[in-house]
């Protein structure tokens, strides 16, 4: 029976190859597949038979078809990425330097291609931009057994290049995010800098309960120091605390921060943001006396 056929121009060598490997796959689930490659005029074309006679269950056709989908998308993504991505960063995000369009096309190029699992927002973006290409390929070949890559490639290409868009628009909106962030570090270096050394040695605790002490060498509480330089001393709970103490840590410049119970922060970026600034400056404690007596502190507490 005749599942499918692949027409094609010129020679596809991976796209074979990907396709002998997808009957491999499939022969360890007892799905039997066959090949046959044949040449009509200038097309190559590949028909993908099902060695079963008799008509195969629902499920067994849907997973044949979901694998040559995979197969088939990503020989149509790269074709489109090699044609049109160099064209359409040029024409359509002109504004992008020579760095940041390098930058685009090399996360582009990974997102379409080796899509790294769903692990953020972010990736949960891509992924449905990129499902929704995959979508259609899957209802063309259901729909029709046959598809023409570089037909089909012609006819959907506006469709494609608007998803590929969004994906691009992602991409910039998350290298700004970056550089803005890099900014923010390198102004609070700058001011760190420009502080005299007011305090020797900090500690930052953080509790079970993710919230904050502050002492210096001499164990003194220092968090309502800090709010009041930071004006922020009437303001009761609704303030963040983590821009309260960055601020404190700027203004005080202490020569060592020692953090404890950084596990416990719920905010690893307040952590980040301390070592990015204060580099060498920065201890993450592993465990003290005085992190065991604040664990004990409050689990009685509670
Ligand atoms: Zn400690």
């Amino acid at each position: 029976m005749l599942l499918l056929t692949i027409v094609f121009k010129g020679e596809k060598e991976e796209l074979i190859y990907d396709i002998n490997e997808i009957e491999e796959r499939l022969r360890n689930k007892d799905i039997h597949i066959g090949i046959y490659k044949e040449k009509e005029e200038e097309f190559n074309v590949l028909k993908i038979f099902s060695s079963d006679n008799s008509d195969l269950p629902k499920k067994t056709m849907d997973i044949i078809y979901y694998n040559l989908m995979e197969i088939i998308y990503n020989h149509i993504i790269l074709e489109f990425y090699y044609m049109e991505v160099d064209y359409i960063l040029n024409e359509d995000y002109f504004f992008l330097g020579k760095e940041e369009i390098e930058e685009v096309k090399i996360s582009l190029f990974n997102i379409l291609t080796n899509f790294q699992g769903i692990n953020d927002e972010k990736s949960v973006y891509f992924s449905n931009r990129m499902n929704e290409i995959k979508e259609d390929i899957l209802n063309v070949i259901k729909e029709n057994n046959l598809i023409n890559i570089h037909g089909y490639l012609r006819f959907r290409i506006r469709e494609i290049k608007k998803k590929v868009c969004l994906i691009i628009d992602k991409i910039i909106e998350s290298i700004m995010v970056e550089k803005e962030y890099d900014e923010f570090i390198k102004l609070l270096k700058y001011f760190v800098g420009m502080q005299d050394n007011k305090i020797n040695k900090l500690h930052i605790f953080i509790d079970n309960k993710g919230d904050y002490i502050i002492k210096d060498e001499k164990e003194n509480n220092i968090m309502n120091k800090f709010k009041k330089e930071s004006f922020a001393e009437d303001i009761a709970e609704a303030v963040d605390m983590e821009d309260v103490i960055i601020s404190g840590l700027v203004t005080s410049s202490p020569k060592k921060i020692i953090i404890h119970g950084a596990n416990n922060c719920k905010n690893k970026e307040f952590i980040n943001t301390i070592e990015n600034v204060f580099e060498s400056r920065v201890t993450l404690c592993d465990g003290c006396e005085q992190c065991r007596k604040l664990l004990s502190k409050n689990v009685k507490n509670n």
